[in-house]
């Protein structure tokens, strides 16, 4: 499984398929079609509403995002 984060939001995405195709072209949460594979930190936000993290970085939506994307 290869992971990716979205460059708009930086939401983390899982990419890959069973013969190694990309296979999402687009974030669903903002829809932004630009990635990276490298980024420095993740944050899992479960409660979006609650927290502090969320509330820094604009997050609405929960899951895994990146904290600083180096490309
Ligand atoms: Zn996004």
């Amino acid at each position: 499984m290869v992971y990716k984060a979205c460059r708009k939001c930086r939401k983390i995405l899982e990419d890959n398929d069973s013969e190694g195709k990309e296979t999402v072209k687009e974030c669903p949460i903002c829809g932004h079609n630009t990635f990276t594979t490298f980024w420095k930190g993740n944050a899992l936000v479960i409660d979006p509403e609650n927290s502090e993290i969320a509330k820094v970085m604009d997050i609405k939506t929960p899951g895994r995002y990146a904290l600083r994307l180096s490309r």
